[in-house]
């Protein structure tokens, strides 16, 4: 007894997860008559089935969407506006790069200047040297990468502007 009834629960799960794709048509014949027994035999799946079969009607009567000629030319420009975007990030970050060595460069040829100007001062603060050194390396880099970082998001920025325009 329990084991049919337990067949019978399985056999109503299955038959459940194909509710929607009879209703669609979209089951082998086979397969919807096996639906169409389960479903005369049980009211939940009948009613299941009815809510499947009126979405489906009412999915086949909405105006089917068009495939325009100047819809694909518009997607395939847009594929092409996205590939140009793309290499131009990967431009933009070999910018970034370029001004963060940039940054160090400058920082490295304008330490002499910079102890030059203060070198009265440092030699006072001689044991805290390094840690000085490090904070205006440190310093100048960060003014630098958030620099170049601006530059690169309003680039972008403008180039997003552009393209939607
Ligand atoms: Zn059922």
């Amino acid at each position: 007894m329990s084991a049919s009834r337990e067949l019978s629960a399985t056999e109503h799960n299955k038959i459940r997860a194909m509710l929607a794709l009879s209703a669609a048509d979209a089951l082998e014949p086979n397969e919807t008559e096996e639906v169409l027994q389960h479903v005369r035999a049980c009211p939940q799946c009948s009613a299941e089935m009815e809510q499947w079969q009126l979405l489906s009607r009412g999915l086949r009567q909405l105006p089917t969407p068009q495939l325009s000629p100047d819809l694909v030319q518009r997607t395939c420009a847009r594929a092409e506006a996205r590939l140009i975007d793309e290499r131009e990030h990967a431009w933009n970050r070999r910018v970034m790069i370029s001004l963060v060595l940039l940054a160090w460069a400058l920082t490295l040829m304008s330490w002499p200047i910079v102890r030059l100007v203060s070198s009265g001062l440092l030699s006072m603060l001689d044991p805290r040297l390094n840690q000085s050194w490090l904070g205006f390396a440190g310093f100048t880099s960060l003014v630098w990468v958030t620099g170049g970082i601006a530059a690169v998001l309003l680039a972008s920025y403008q180039r997003r502007e552009r393209s939607l325009a």
